[in-house]
């Protein structure tokens, strides 16, 4: 485990188009992961490469107290995008960056310490985000952890929301879909419960879209399908295609009281210009409509599987297959002996966040695999 961070997979991959990867042994390969929900306008969109390359050779860099056109539309298209209300943009390189901010405006703005995070839930490494992270894999090495004001809950119940989040609270952070906690959607009116006794206690609602955002849930925000408003809505990721960026989307009565806060990088020319182009592909090719349709396909095909599935859970193309035995065996036949590449989500979990581009033939090919690896009479 000492040295997995610095641990690479057998497969080096060369170039990439849509949801297909070519190795440079010339292997093609499925991504059925996209690199961690990064790139969900697929692999090297022709209007995203172009929007790059063309801002690449006018200006790479300006500090962030200088207009320049491509972040200065960059917000106005976030504002115009946000979940109602929610029109203040910060700007970012990393989701971890994008939470450490919104804790930190919440606290500003309301004065208070405590932030409320759910068990399983998972926020970013640094270390702020990191103590509201609950997987003690992820902290131990590196306790104690700065925050000792943070206190977690179970996931999805609500009766314990409405105990814990208190007039003492800052903020309550929580994903839409958890994610790296193994694909676990709210339950009906968990996130209901979250934004009343937010409001109550004069809290921040947190909304991590870090990895559910950009059209993945089968809506542009999942905070959308659900219904619910967040005060802060956080999203990186898959929002410039890849390239390093970050956002904090803040309502007025945080963003007048932020506090100060900076980053030399926020809102950088290139990937702004990444993140205009995403965002005009996904809602003008209608991504989280594909992302609905496909996802609601793959779950169907998935749940015929016969074999040793104990649950299919998510939402669009964010789906978790719970096996029962280990996942790290399904996945390295997947991509070894099938050409998909997809992901864990801890142990048990085989968890797949393909671009949204994905087809249906191609959704087809990932349950053939599956189906295959997991057919009873191939297990040893
Ligand atoms: C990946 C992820 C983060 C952290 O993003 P980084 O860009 O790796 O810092 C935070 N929250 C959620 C829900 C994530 O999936």
């Amino acid at each position: 485990m000492s040295g997995f961070v610095f641990s690479q997979k057998p497969i080096s991959i060369e170039s990439g188009e849509g949801s297909t990867l070519l190795a440079d042994d010339g292997t093609e390969y499925i991504d059925a992961g996209a690199s961690y929900a990064c790139t969900p306008t697929g692999h090297c969109h022709p209007e995203v490469v172009s929007a790059v390359r063309e801002q690449v050779g006018d200006l790479i860099y300006v500090q962030g107290s200088y207009p320049v056109a491509a972040r200065t539309e960059l917000k106005a298209k976030l504002s115009a995008l946000a979940p109602g209300g929610i029109e203040n943009v910060w700007l970012c390189n990393s989701g971890t960056e994008a939470n450490e901010a919104a804790l930190k405006f919440a606290r500003s703005a309301t004065g208070n310490a405590k932030i409320v995070a759910a068990k399983r839930g998972f926020h970013g490494r640094t270390m702020g985000t990191l103590s509201a992270t609950w997987k003690p894999k992820y902290k131990k090495p590196f306790e104690p952890m700065i925050e000792d004001h943070v206190e977690f809950v179970t996931y999805g119940d609500s009766d314990e929301l409405a105990d814990v989040v208190d007039e003492e609270t800052a903020a309550l952070i929580l994903e839409p879909v958890q994610g790296e906690g193994g694909i676990h959607p709210a339950p009906e009116g968990y996130l209901e419960t979250a934004r009343e006794v937010t409001e109550e206690a004069g809290a921040a609602l947190i909304f991590d879209e870090i990895q559910t955002g950009v059209g993945r849930t089968g809506d542009l925000w999942a905070c959308e399908g659900y219904g619910v408003t967040p005060d802060i809505l956080t999203s990186a990721k898959g929002i410039a295609s890849g390239l390093p960026l970050g956002a904090t989307l803040v309502a007025d009565w945080i963003a007048e009281d932020a506090g100060p806060h900076g980053s030399t990088f926020s809102g950088n020319p290139v990937v702004t210009a990444a993140a205009n182009a995403t965002l005009e592909v996904v809602v003008d090719e209608d991504l989280p409509g594909q992302a609905a349709d496909v996802g609601a396909h793959l779950c169907e095909e998935l749940e015929g599987i016969e074999g040793p599935i104990r649950e299919v859970r998510g939402s669009g193309l964010m789906i978790g297959i719970e096996v029962k035995r280990g996942a790290n065996r399904v996945l390295r036949d997947l991509a070894l002996e099938h050409q998909v590449l997809a992901l864990p989500a801890g142990r048990t979990v085989v968890r797949l966040l393909p671009p949204l581009v994905l087809t249906e033939s191609e959704a087809d090919r990932i349950v053939a695999a599956l189906g295959e690896i997991l057919a009873p009479q191939s297990k040893p």
